[in-house]
């Protein structure tokens, strides 16, 4: 049973912070500057409801773009996969989580997944409420259903931080509603989103909606299916084609396991049918990925044969 001790974990963490010195906290949202580049946790929560973390787990993660992936499994909850697929494509993309360049030069106008802002603006665009509160109260009832417990909620601050900035993503709405793929308000679009990006939790609470995905969207803790399979299966397959930006196919070569990154340096992983993973190191390599967890995780991966291919 893999990593099972306090101490294995503590030493692998241990041996992936050597690679922090060697990234850089993201800055382009000014809140998030605050971040302790050496830091590293990580939590695993296992499917018998037992959990190992290492480092300072008591500290809390904005998710970024790991909400993605939970905006959309709620949009194909709310909508059903073919009014999703119709705003949104299917495709890697190899550019920047952030480019606008696709939007203009693909055919189809549609954003080329909901990894890539353009496609989870779509994505939160379509989840179903009368006005922002009310969605942005769905989504965060729904992250509490997965995470098991009543006490998440935004960071303000970051919310506000990112919204007062988010020149490049009004830009990107801007776009889409000229094509006709969003019609609602960009201001109201972009105050959701940078409230859903701010959602905070710590790692074991990552770890515990990773192990929500990685069981098909069962909770085997309280025994409820949460997500439908299908649905829980189609963000996996995200995960894995587009879950660590443009180095989604070097993730998916060294690690092998499906993940999603954010810009605050969380990872949030799922190892079907076993566990959950949740890190929070907020050094990041160039591309924008926690650099000492992605290191945890091909210590892990190769050492208990973890990849899915
Ligand atoms: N809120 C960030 C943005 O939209 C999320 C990006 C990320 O984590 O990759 O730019």
């Amino acid at each position: 049973m893999p990593c099972r001790s306090s101490e294995e974990l503590d030493g692998l963490v241990r041996e992936a912070k050597k690679v922090t010195k060697h990234g850089k906290v993201a800055n382009y949202i000014p809140a998030l500057q605050k971040g302790n580049r050496d830091d590293l946790s990580v939590a695993i929560y296992h499917a018998d409801g037992t959990c190992l973390s290492a480092g300072d787990i008591e500290q809390k993660i904005t998710l970024q773009s790991i909400s993605k992936v939970l905006s959309l499994a709620l949009a194909l909850m709310d909508c059903g996969e073919e009014c999703v697929f119709n705003k949104v494509g299917y495709e890697p993309t190899g550019d920047p989580f952030n480019s606008i360049i696709k939007l203009e030069t693909n055919h189809s106008r549609k954003p080329l997944n909901p990894m890539i802002n353009a496609g989870a603006l779509a994505v939160t665009h379509l989840i179903k409420g009368v006005n922002v509160e009310e969605r942005l109260e769905r989504l965060i009832s729904f992250i509490r259903d997965l995470a098991g417990h009543n006490v998440i909620t935004y960071s303000l601050e970051v919310a506000q931080s990112e919204f007062e900035t988010a020149f490049l993503n009004r830009s990107l709405c801007y776009y889409m509603k000229q094509d006709g793929i969003i019609d609602e308000d960009v201001e109201d679009l972009l105050d959701l989103y940078t409230k859903q990006c701010a959602i905070e939790m710590d790692c074991l609470d990552l770890a515990r909606i990773g192990l929500v995905f990685a069981m098909n969207g069962f909770d085997p803790v309280r025994e409820k299916q949460i997500i439908p399979v299908e649905v829980a299966r189609l963000c996996k397959t995200f995960m894995v084609t587009c879950g660590m930006y443009n180095a989604s196919g070097e993730f998916a070569i060294r690690v092998g396991i499906p993940a999603k990154s954010g810009v605050s340096g969380g990872i949030m992983g799922a190892v079907r049918n076993r566990f959950g993973i949740g890190i929070f190191g907020p050094a990041l390599d160039e591309k924008g990925n926690s650099i000492g967890g992605i290191e945890f995780l091909e210590m892990l991966s190769k050492r208990y044969e973890l990849s899915i291919f």
